[in-house]
């Protein structure tokens, strides 16, 4: 038995019966980074030490025997370094945060640590979760545990390459646009993007805060919901986060047709020109597959599905503008010297952030000044609005949507031009079947359901209405419980 193969259901009964420590387990993973993680890049920062006292107190809860319950005790846990974890730095993937240690831990990390989850470290990002491919780390790319040429995805690529490798049982990451769907796509796994305000933002380092929701990542969707249960719920800390009972997903299913009586829509929309013919395909065999297992396939249109990429690449940029506008060399990270106070917040801005982030500043700063407000970011608002009105309109036909992830399959490092030559919009258009679930606030689920003629992983989205997680992880695992394409691991250099 190779420990760092065990699911969660797998490593929790294994751990219930004593038959291996937390410790042990802990122990396997933090070996495993250090051996194979050279080759990918996926953590930024490994607390050893840190893991294994928390791997020794989970076991010392369960021989108290008072949690016997507990799904996730003594479980290994990833967290992107976009999350605050009270003792470890913060980078958010950029220089202007190097060295920064937060005095404080994110609500979902902390109520995934009172579970009884081991954090294992940080892991790599595209600086403050803009991009899409993890090369925009200051800290350097992560690669893709499929084949170590091609991106993980991203923004949240450090922790969907940790899973994907047998680094984690599961990763928390962040979503604004796509970062937890999308490099869960290219990697393998399964990734779940929660409604907007059913996990608290509190200790997310912000992005685009009408947008951004904090996710997980795991092998299968039953990994997955059982992190989904334990972070989520309403929090003081969050005025966004809502008060609206959080289920303890019930994945029991009845027969050889489970999802009889469900129904999944079709957007036309997600089916288009310039998509990858075998990411196409594998989505259109997926779909069927649901229908064999009991759902009603119904053809639905979201018209406005073409707006969103615009629109988005005004809002997330707009309120990143203003987000980003506390990172000034004085409260937080290095200071770079000078003459005068505006002296010090230029040349720290300056020289600290990365292109992209800059770009982003850029684009956001104009779109919200004077003259062009209405013109850009209340226009983009009022569109956001015919996009959400799309999905609830949906939503009262059918209980979820099917559709790709991402147009194409893991591409090569540097295919969308390097440093000198990078072509932003050409980036940007890997966010198109992703972005519109964060405009809308709903639900997204991505998880594997083939490979390309390459072996790389292509991933299927659903998405669902307001607070639906749980249906649509339900779905997730009647077709995992009848297909193996989550089972697939990536053959890592030592051919372990
Ligand atoms: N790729 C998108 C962007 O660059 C989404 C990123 C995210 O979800 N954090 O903004």
């Amino acid at each position: 038995m190779t420990l760092t193969d065990l699911t969660l259901t797998e490593a929790q009964t294994l751990l219930q019966k004593g038959e291996i420590s937390s410790r042990e387990l802990t122990q396997a993973h933090l070996e495993r980074i250090a051996a194979l993680d050279g080759a990918l890049h996926s953590f930024l920062h490994v607390d050893a030490e840190g893991a294994l006292i928390q791997a020794d107190e989970a076991d010392q809860r369960r021989r108290a025997g008072a949690h016997r319950d507990a799904p996730l005790l003594g479980i290994p846990l990833a967290v992107k370094d976009v999350l605050v974890v009270d003792g470890m730095p913060c980078t958010c993937g950029s220089k202007i945060l190097e060295g920064y240690r937060p005095p404080f831990t994110a609500t979902a990390v902390q109520k995934l640590q009172a579970a009884g989850m081991v954090i294992l470290g940080k892991t790599n990002t595209d600086e403050f979760a803009m991009g899409s491919s993890t090369e925009n780390s200051a800290y350097g790319v992560t690669h893709n545990p499929w084949d170590v040429e091609r991106v993980p995805g991203g923004s949240s690529g450090g922790s969907a390459a940790a899973v994907a490798a047998r680094f984690a049982t599961l990763a928390l990451g962040s979503d604004t646009g796509g970062s937890v769907r999308q490099p869960a796509s290219f990697c393998g796994v399964t990734g779940l993007k929660p409604t907007y305000g059913r996990v608290s933002r509190y200790g997310l380092v912000a992005y685009g805060s009408s947008l951004d929701s904090v996710g997980a990542f795991g092998r299968s969707a039953q990994d997955v919901a059982a992190v989904f249960s334990a972070m989520s719920g309403r929090d003081e800390l969050d005025a966004t986060s809502q008060d609206v009972p959080v289920p303890n997903v019930d994945l029991r299913l009845n027969g050889e047709r489970p999802l009889r009586g469900v129904r999944i829509g079709v957007p036309q929309e997600y089916f288009i020109d310039g998509i990858q013919a075998e990411v196409e395909s594998a989505v259109r065999e997926a779909i069927r597959q649901l229908q064999g297992l009991g759902a009603e396939i119904v053809p639905v249109s979201l018209p406005h599905t073409q707006y969103a990429l615009p629109v988005y690449y005004l809002i997330a940029p707009a309120e990143a503008s203003a987000n980003l506008a506390r990172f000034d060399g004085i409260r937080y990270g290095p200071r770079v010297t000078g003459n005068s106070m505006w002296d010090v917040f230029t040349k720290t801005r300056g020289e600290k952030f990365g292109d992209e982030a800059t770009r982003r500043i850029m684009l956001g700063t104009y779109a919200l000044s004077a003259g062009y407000y209405d013109a850009f970011y209340g226009q983009a608002q009022k569109v956001r609005t015919l996009i959400r009105r799309d999905f609830e309109q949906v939503f009262t036909q059918v209980d979820a949507v099917a559709c790709p992830v991402a147009p194409t399959t893991a591409f090569k490092i540097g295919a969308h031009g390097d440093a000198q030559h990078f072509d932003p919009l050409a980036m940007y258009l890997e966010d198109v079947f992703s972005l519109p679930a964060n405009l809308a606030g709903v639900p997204g689920l991505a998880f594997p359901v083939g490979f390309d003629a390459g072996g790389l992983p292509v991933g299927m989205q659903l998405m669902g209405p307001h607070f639906g997680e749980a249906g649509l992880l339900r779905t997730a695992h009647a077709y995992q419980q009848a297909t193996d394409w989550h089972l697939a691991k990536p053959t890592m250099e030592d051919g372990r």
